[in-house]
């Protein structure tokens, strides 16, 4: 396994609407091994493959993080099929804006469809914090970073403090 970089904000890549995965292969499998090891090297709880630069709908997620104990999720293709009318409020940060962590409103349960790591077709009810990260790393997907849900003002100024301390790692 290799572990991959991870682009921020303000990049354009993370605007870009990704392409539907055609076949589960084994260089799918490659690739979701790479950002599987990358997420957890971060380390986080969910990351989409644009968020290593390669626009294809394909998110990982652990939400349990104990290292003895990992229960990995593979997401290919993945979809909301129902969302509950109840809303959770998460406090939720994002590996592609460091450092920076805001309060967001999602529905509290979702039944998410998509082909696991061995392309076989799968549907799940999840919630609690898994289906906060399920649907902030489809966002992903769509080019929506978790700052759109705040004011312009806030999106901004966070914008601008993480460029400012990746220009200032790039100096050293
Ligand atoms: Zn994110």
């Amino acid at each position: 396994m290799a572990k991959l970089d991870i682009i921020n904000v303000p990049d354009p890549l993370l605007r870009t609407t990704s392409d539907p995965v055609g076949q589960v292969d084994d260089e799918l499998r490659r690739l979701m091994d790479n950002m599987l090891e990358t997420m957890y090297a971060a380390p986080g709880i969910g990351l989409a493959a644009i968020q290593v630069a390669v626009p294809k709908r394909i998110i990982v997620v652990d939400t349990d993080g104990e290292e003895d104990e990992r229960k990995p999720l593979f997401l290919v293709n993945p979809e909301i099929i129902w969302e509950s009318a109840e809303f959770n409020i998460y406090n939720e940060g994002c590996l592609s804006v460091p450092e920076h962590y805001a309060e967001v409103e999602r529905p509290a349960s979702v039944k998410v469809k998509y082909l696991n790591y061995d392309g076989k077709a799968q549907e799940q009810m999840i919630d609690g914090l898994l289906a906060t990260c399920v649907q902030h790393e489809i966002d992903h997907l769509n080019g929506v970073v978790f700052i759109d849900y705040l004011s312009k003002l806030k999106r901004n100024m966070i914008i601008k403090k993480v460029q400012k301390a990746d220009r200032e790692t790039k100096v050293l």
